[in-house]
């Protein structure tokens, strides 16, 4: 019972956005091919990846876009975030910028997704907890805020990442269905 020949009920895109080098492309490959990679070259070509799962009985295909690189501010296109019905906004937790620049995505996200877009908040590298530099509550406090979904993760350890993108297409699917 492989990926073949299987009837897709539905297909969800997913958009990782965050600064760079906060662990986008790893959560992908730890999600979608069950690789890490420690010299990740920054994201080339590759649009998106996908992975098939089952939800509630359903078969979900999950297809998961990657920014190629794009992250500069303003430098993603509407393209995009066309059609996306979940958004993982991705920081390190080691770097607080990449914390602080976490508010400037959210609000480019709004500017361009779908208004019910599902949008989880992650912060990647909770493997180096002694580096940490964004408090676990600061976090957990600007999700509530701003009514996004929140979780830790190492895409390293691989920690929590099959459960985020389970939990963010649970909730996807809980809207669609
Ligand atoms: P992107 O620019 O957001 O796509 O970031 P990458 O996925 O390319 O990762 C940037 C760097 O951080 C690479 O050297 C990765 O190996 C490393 N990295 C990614 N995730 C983790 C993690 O969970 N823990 C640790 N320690 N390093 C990570
Ligand atoms: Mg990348």
């Amino acid at each position: 019972y492989g990926e073949f020949n299987q009837k897709i009920d539905y297909v969800f895109k997913i958009v990782l956005i965050g600064d760079s080098a906060v662990g986008k492309s790893q959560l992908l490959a730890r999600f979608a091919r069950h690789e890490f990679s420690l010299d990740s070259k920054a994201t080339i070509g590759v649009e998106f990846q996908t992975r098939t799962l089952a939800i509630d009985k359903k078969t979900v295909k999950a297809q998961i876009w990657d920014t190629a690189g794009q992250e500069r501010y303003r430098a993603v296109t509407s393209a995009y975030y066309r059609g996306a019905v979940g958004a993982m906004l991705v920081y390190d937790m080691t770097k607080r910028p990449s914390f602080d620049h976490v508010a400037r995505w959210l609000e480019e996200l709004r500017g361009h997704a779908d208004k019910n877009i599902v949008i989880m908040l992650i912060g990647n590298k909770s493997d180096l907890g002694t580096l940490r530099a964004v408090p676990t509550e600061d976090a957990k406090e600007f999700a509530e805020r701003e009514n996004l979904f929140f979780m830790e993760t190492s895409a390293l350890e691989a920690t929590n990442v099959e459960t985020s993108f389970q939990n963010i297409l649970t909730e996807i699917y809980r809207i669609v269905s």
